[in-house]
Order: C-alpha cells, then structure tokens, then sequence
C-alpha cells in the first residue's frame, strides 16, 4: 500500500451489527479501529479504551477545544467522536483504519478525506432491525424508540454512501467477507497506488 493509508467509514442504524463486522474485521485482515470518545456511560461489559474512551461532558468538550477530533457528533443525548492523534498516525503508516461512526460524522470525514470509503451496514427490514435491538437488552424502551427514530433521520442520508451492505440474519460471515472486498477493491484502484506505479516506472526507466 502507499504511504498514505485508507479511511474506511462503516455505518448503520443502531442494532444493524457494524460493531461485530468491525471487530471481525481488525481480528481477520488487521486493520486498525479507531476507538471514540464519548460522553454516555458504558455498557455491561464495555472496557475503557477498548470499546470506547468514556469521558465526562466536560472532558469532551475540552477535547473539542484542543482540537484533538477529526469529526465529533450528538447523538441521543451524548456526544461521539474520532480522536484525532491515532487516526493521523495509521494513516501515516499505510494502514486501512475503520471508523464505526454515524451519518453527521461521516459526511464531515467525506469533506476533510475525500479517498475515504463510506459503507452503511443495515439489517435487512426495518423489523428485524427493532427486534435485534430490543433483544439485545442494553437499552430501555425509551432509547430504543429514540433511536429508531435516529435511524429514520439516518436513512435519508444514506446517499452520501458508497456502499450498502445487508446483514442477512445468520449470515454474519457473508457480510464481514463483502465488506472486506469492498475495501481490497478500493486499495487495488490505480489512484490509490500512485507512489507504487512511480516505483514501477522508476524501476523500468532504464528499459525506456
Ligand atoms: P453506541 O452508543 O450504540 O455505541 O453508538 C451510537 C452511535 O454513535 C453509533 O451509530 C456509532 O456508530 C456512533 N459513533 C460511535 N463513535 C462515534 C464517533 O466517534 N463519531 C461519530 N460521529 N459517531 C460515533
């Protein structure tokens, strides 16, 4: 890969499973998880620094300050955002970094990173997205209704996506190998190896 790495956006209403793609995807092909910061509280078995850098309002918005985000966002009732320092530096080293980030988040990487590749994952109705979520329990009532009314301001952004995937119930496997062609794809594009075809022709000039 090029110097430069590559931004991958995933996407997708609450419940759709992009946290376990994601994770698939770090333990499968490497590629490096930007953890967020955020202001709600941790789940049941959420570790700091590892799902998430739980920080106090005041805390985030001092961050905010310090510019140490490449995008922030509201969502229900709490702020979300990309550390800054982490994402620079493996995208530095080459690396392909994912964020899991939602729609305002990810219209504002687009603008900054115009390479990024933006990918929603949903569950395939809108139905089993509401069931997976009530079962999933860490939620109540309440947020849950909050957030499927996120997701319906949500599914008016999709267009800014370049890619929809479905998770099809029970084929969690097919979903992770999709995206994960979608990115290989991507880093096989010949704008995305310019230092690499320079080395080429470097390495044929003489033949010239
Ligand atoms: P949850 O509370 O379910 O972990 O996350 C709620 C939503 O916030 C999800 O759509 C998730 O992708 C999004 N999110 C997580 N981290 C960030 C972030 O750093 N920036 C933005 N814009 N959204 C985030």
């Amino acid at each position: 890969m090029d110097k430069r790495g590559k931004l991958v956006v995933i996407s997708g209403f609450s419940g759709a499973g992009k946290g376990t793609v994601s994770k698939a995807l770090v333990e499968r092909y490497g590629y490096s998880l930007s953890v967020s910061a955020t202001t709600r509280s941790p789940r049941e078995g959420e570790e700091d620094g590892r799902e998430y850098f739980f920080k106090t309002e005041s805390d985030f918005l001092k961050l905010i300050d310090y510019n140490g985000f490449i995008e922030y966002a509201r969502y229900v009732d709490h702020y979300y955002g990309t550390p800054r320092k982490y994402v620079e530096d493996e995208l530095a080293a080459g690396h392909v970094v994912l964020l899991e980030i939602e729609v305002q988040g990810a219209m504002k990487i687009k603008d900054q990173y115009p390479d990024a590749i933006l990918l929603f994952i949903t569950a395939p109705s809108i139905e089993l997205l509401k069931d997976r979520l009530v079962g999933r329990g860490t939620e109540s009532m309440e947020i849950v209704e909050k957030r499927m009314s996120r997701a319906a301001q949500e599914a008016e952004d999709i267009d800014v996506y370049e890619y929809i995937v479905v998770n099809e119930e029970g084929k969690l496997a097919e979903c992770i190998e999709t995206v994960h062609a979608i990115i290989e794809s991507e880093t096989c594009r010949v704008s995305a190896r310019e230092d690499f075809i320079r080395s080429l022709r470097e390495g044929l000039a003489e033949y010239r």
